[in-house]
């Protein structure tokens, strides 16, 4: 509910806003068929709280009835780098926990490539559960034991009954993460050895090193390494290994069942002053992101630069959506196949392949993830491109 007076998390009523955003597109992993509808995508509010007793920050202008997961497409699987990442994420999970023969349930699996990953290497029997899965894919994984199925995950599934369980970069976009992560635990009430595996966006990370544009309307919650293992012992989890992964980007937590009546610690004070300063600041350096940013744009607008954008995902979204660029930049550039010829939510900006750009012969290329800048240089330089780079 908006404008709770108390944290969602411990309850506290020491909470205070700190940051917000005119409304942005509500869903940055769906594109749109046509432009009309891309302008037409539904909008909220960012409107960021943060707790002064656990940490927890909480987006208040968070309303699920804008969120659907049936055309869900959150994918970095077409980058080799984040392939890469599965890979030894899968490697590491195997060999820590053992995963050989066992059952693997994957709940929001999306495209079912971390699920297919983790069951060949391991020969494990993998469930993918996510209301977005796309059967066509099917095909891809004649290879593993996995079977897929379009729905949310709930009560129902409790015998299911799985050795390991993950749930990645699907926490954070519901409205309750206790209510869904003690439904979880209910599920494994007699699965006492069961290890679940959840990763989120790493508030740390987007926060201290102030990327603006990682703040979507998807995020209702955010996480740091303490209030995230803090969110798993409310809710009757002993918790195992929390570490940042992913370029720091994300959070990773594996935790197993624990007895329910354990109160939870608090996160450290100390630790939780330092990240209500981080907050602040965060705040007080949007404003000047803003005129880096409208400066630069008015440096392409006088010099008539050719521009053009690289990566259609969150990133891109919120930044399209905070300015008005449909001249300056027309399209992007995106190297998922499934977007190319669709348009960003808000902004209506067209969604091409890589290709595009040997006739369109940029002088400049805006790069909307760093994390993938270098991978993005080599691509431009392969395609014959000698361009300038801005990255976000
Ligand atoms: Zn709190």
């Amino acid at each position: 509910m908006k404008n709770e007076p108390c944290c969602k998390l411990c309850g506290s009523n020491r909470i205070f806003d700190f940051f917000q955003l005119p409304p942005v597109p509500t869903q940055d992993g769906v594109m749109m068929t046509t432009k009309v509808e891309a302008l037409a995508a539904p909008k909220g509010q960012i409107d960021l709280r943060f707790c002064k007793d656990c940490g927890y920050i909480r987006n208040e202008g968070y309303d699920p009835s804008k969120i659907s997961f049936d055309d869900y497409d959150f994918s970095n699987d077409h980058s080799p780098i984040f392939k890469a990442f599965v890979n030894e994420l899968c490697d590491r999970l195997v060999e820590d926990y053992d995963l050989k023969g066992k059952t693997i349930l994957d709940i929001g699996c999306g495209d079912g490539v971390f699920l297919n990953t983790i069951c060949e290497k391991g020969n494990n029997k993998g469930i993918g559960i996510d209301p977005g899965f796309d059967h066509s894919k099917r095909k891809l994984f004649d290879q593993a034991d996995v079977t897929f199925s379009r729905e949310y995950y709930s009560e129902q599934h409790r015998h299911l009954k799985p050795d390991f369980m993950a749930c990645r970069l699907v926490l954070d976009l519901l409205e309750d993460q206790t209510e869904f992560l003690k439904m979880i635990r209910a599920n494994l009430e007699d699965c006492p050895d069961t290890i679940l595996y959840v990763e989120v966006p790493n508030a740390l990370y987007t926060f201290e090193e102030r990327i603006i544009w990682n703040v979507v309307y998807e995020h209702g919650a955010w996480y740091t390494p303490e209030s995230f293992a803090f969110q798993f012992e409310q809710c009757g989890f002993e918790v195992l290994n929390v570490s940042p992964c992913w370029n720091d980007e994300f959070l990773g937590i594996e935790v197993r069942p624990r007895a329910m009546d354990i109160n939870a610690q608090l996160p450290n004070k100390a630790n939780i002053q330092k990240l209500h300063d981080t907050v602040l600041g965060f705040n007080q350096d949007f404003e000047s992101m803003m005129s880096f940013c409208n400066d630069k744009l008015d440096k392409i607008r006088k010099n008539n630069t050719k521009t053009i954008a690289w990566g259609a995902g969150a990133r891109a979204v919120t930044f399209f959506n905070l300015f008005d660029l449909e001249k300056e930049i027309p399209v992007i550039v995106d190297i998922n196949n499934k977007r190319h010829g669709k348009y960003l939510p808000g902004s209506g900006h067209e969604i091409v392949a890589p290709e595009f750009i040997i006739d369109y012969a940029p002088d400049l290329v805006l790069i909307t993830n760093p994390t993938y800048a270098e991978e993005i240089k080599t691509q431009v330089k392969e395609l014959g491109i000698n361009p300038d780079f801005w990255v976000l």
